[in-house]
């Protein structure tokens, strides 16, 4: 594991073409705005393909009729903001504070460790996530880490 300046740019494009076949195969379509600009952070690239995997695996995984998750990355101000929408139930807001506890999980076969870790990983790169839901309509995932040039 490197530290090193990196486009997010890149990393998304990498994370949506390793799970694009299997969000297909679920009739799930992964779109992605990025800008067009670079997106700088420094950070560990391994670590941060493993957040955007953890969130898009558990939208994939509740959108089970299929259809959109919106993916944008973009700068704003000093912060690079990616943001994960997906169509799915939506978490009711009595839940939402459990969201990223250890062991925390509602399937069957979860561990309820994926968030956890994501968590922690975006605190070490100095970052935070944020999460808005609403029932019956779905769940946006913002990932805010530090835009930082090389
Ligand atoms: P796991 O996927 O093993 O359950 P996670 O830490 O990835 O563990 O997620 C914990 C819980 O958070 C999930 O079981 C689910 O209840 C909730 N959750 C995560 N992402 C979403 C989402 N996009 N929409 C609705 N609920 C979600
Ligand atoms: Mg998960």
């Amino acid at each position: 594991y490197e530290l090193a300046y990196r486009d997010i740019r890149h990393v998304m494009r990498d994370t949506v073409v390793l799970l694009e076949a299997q969000a297909l195969l679920h009739g799930i379509e992964l779109e992605s705005q990025l800008d067009d600009e670079p997106l700088w952070i420094h950070g560990v690239e391994d670590q941060l393909k493993q957040v955007f995997i953890n969130v898009l695996k558990n939208a994939i995984e509740v959108m089970s009729g299929g259809g959109k998750i919106q993916i944008s990355c973009r700068r704003e101000a000093d912060d690079i903001y990616i943001r994960i929408q997906d169509c799915g139930p939506g978490i009711p807001e009595e839940t939402l504070s459990k969201i990223g506890q250890p062991f925390y999980t509602t399937k069957e076969k979860g561990t309820g460790l994926g968030l956890m870790v994501s968590y922690k990983i975006i605190d070490n790169h100095q970052g935070r996530v944020e999460v808005e839901s609403e029932v019956g309509v779905g769940t946006t995932f913002a990932i805010i880490v530090p835009y930082v040039e090389p």
